[in-house]
């Protein structure tokens, strides 16, 4: 069975690693890979390999950081069918959406290819008599990023290219449950021309983590997962001097209104929230429905859930694959029934599906409950999972303030056709990222990515301008050239004051 390895100073290695955990085929149960889970002198050696290559890096010119960066950018697009095809076996979503994770990663890409613009400073002259003041912003050093299942490439990408290309050099640690696809990036960063060191990867678990966390020599922290080790991941690195941004999870509220049209409503609520299996960090998981909302558009929900069709990532023609453990299959259908025990209306029911020849993947087919309310636990945490709720409320207002007591507040939408009504939305909710008949509306590479409340941990969001921010330090200088009277000659006698 293949054994993952670490990517440590340009080379595949072992280190001093002998723990593995099992990589799973989410389509068939079985297990596929062993990887690698880091010991501390492993994570010792990646952050040695990277303080010692941020000397040179640190120091090398935009333009030549530049042009490695244009370079990733053509070898992701050149093998993006064979990288999706990575992404599929192991984290179990179709290869459609592999790739779709896979271009919106790029854009980031090509956000760092114009680094050169990014980090422009500002130049005030003559700011005081005979002084000129002007800032720049420099890289901290070896940075760290640790990352979860859900999008094995994609979160990654939010974050390397741009630290790298502001100068800095990168461990990253993948979620072990799909390593695979992020030693595959490392070979393309060196065919791209990127110094050994610059890029790491350390596989591991908790003995990985904290090892960064606790590092000297690490500088900051991107994390990008649960809340409860967001949360973890921010107390323990700031309470080791280091900057740090810690994304957590979500329950993202899409509110329908009566104006709305429902066909296309319903059409984007089911994509949004049984897309790659609800194992999206935007996923949209309670459809708050408005007035007489309710009534027409959960049986048009329903009837969209039932017709998706459930299969194995690898097949093309499947919209929806399994979830990544059988655990995650379990706790799905757990949630069904607690939502049924506390008084929901299960109106489709994924707990018994069966996909035929695949009878031990993780497979649980879309499920959707109406009548549910904000004390039921369905409600309550993130399943993270393909299940829908809805949620019936009287008015934009209830349904504005239901958001806003959730504790978490990364995405939410509104479908609607009535400007003053998304207006007084976007203005009134407590959401890091809103659509306006967007379901998913993540933002684009030159804005940045990240949510309020429970879903971010630490001041700047991802990628786009906060994360050039996250990833450098400014200095402002200040300064004075006196003029020289060179009309003045130098004397022989000893000099008095004159
Ligand atoms: P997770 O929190 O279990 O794991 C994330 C990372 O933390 C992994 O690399 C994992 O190895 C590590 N980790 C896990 N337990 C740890 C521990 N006890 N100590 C130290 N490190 C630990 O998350 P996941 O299950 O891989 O991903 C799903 C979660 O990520 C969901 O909650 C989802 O909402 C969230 N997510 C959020 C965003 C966002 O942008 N806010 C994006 C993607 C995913």
């Amino acid at each position: 069975m293949k054994t993952i390895q670490h990517w440590i100073d340009g080379a595949s290695t072992s280190g001093a690693s002998t723990r593995t955990a099992p990589v799973w085929d989410p389509a068939t149960g079985r297990q596929q890979a062993a990887v690698l889970l880091a010991e501390q002198a492993d994570v010792d050696a990646a952050v040695e390999a990277a303080a010692k290559a941020f000397e040179g890096w640190g120091d090398s010119s935009l333009t030549k950081r530049t042009r490695v960066m244009f370079s990733l950018r053509e070898l992701l697009a050149r093998h993006e069918d064979e990288m999706a095809r990575i992404i599929a076996a192991e984290h179990g979503k179709v290869v459609d959406d592999a790739k779709g994770e896979i271009v919106r990663g790029r854009e980031v890409v090509e956000y760092a290819c114009g680094i050169i613009s990014a980090l422009k400073g500002g130049y005030s002259d003559q700011i005081s008599t005979g002084i000129d003041t002007f800032d720049f912003r420099q890289p901290l050093g070896v940075v760290a990023g640790i990352t979860p299942f859900n999008f094995p490439i994609m979160v990654p990408l939010w974050m390397h290219p741009i630290a790298i290309a502001c100068g800095n050099t990168f461990v990253l640690k993948p979620s072990e449950r799909d390593p695979s696809v992020s030693d595959f990036v490392a070979r393309l960063y060196a065919d791209a021309g990127l110094p050994d060191g610059v890029f790491n990867v350390l596989h591991g678990d908790k003995t990985a983590v904290d090892g960064l966390l606790d590092h000297p020599d690490v500088q900051a922290i991107s994390f990008v997962g649960s809340t409860p080790i967001a949360k973890y991941v921010h107390e323990r690195a700031t309470a080791s001097g280091k900057r740090v941004q810690a994304l957590g999870g979500a329950k993202n509220h899409a509110v329908v209104m009566p104006d709305a049209d429902l066909e296309f409503a319903a059409d984007h609520l089911t994509a949004a929230a049984f897309g790659s299996a609800g194992q999206r960090c935007m996923a949209i998981s309670a459809a708050v429905a408005v007035g007489e909302a309710a009534d027409a558009l959960v049986p048009v929900l329903a009837d969209k859930a039932k017709a998706i069709k459930v299969g194995p990532g690898q097949d093309a023609t499947n919209e929806m694959g399994p979830v990544i453990t059988a655990q995650a299959r379990d706790r799905v259908a757990s949630f069904v029934g607690s939502g049924e025990e506390q008084g929901a209306v299960v109106v489709v029911d994924g707990r018994d599906l069966e996909v035929e020849g695949h009878e031990e993947g993780f497979f649980v087919g879309p499920s959707l409950l109406d009548r549910v309310t904000a004390d039921m636990d369905v409600y309550r945490q993130e399943v993270f999972g393909p299940l829908l709720v809805v949620v019936r409320a009287a008015d934009l207002d209830e349904a504005i303030a239901l958001i806003n007591a959730n504790p978490y507040g990364n995405g939410t939408a509104i479908f609607t056709g009535d400007g003053e009504v998304a207006r007084r939305f976007q203005r009134g909710v407590t959401v890091g990222m809103i659509g306006v008949n967007v379901p998913i509306p993540v933002p684009m590479s030159h804005y940045s990515f990240g949510g309020w409340k429970d879903s971010l941990f630490g001041g700047d969001h991802i990628h786009g301008p906060e994360g050039v921010h996250f990833y450098t330090r400014a200095k402002v200088v200040t300064s004075r050239w006196p003029h020289v009277d060179r009309s003045v000659a130098a004397a022989f006698d000893f000099p008095t004051h004159g």
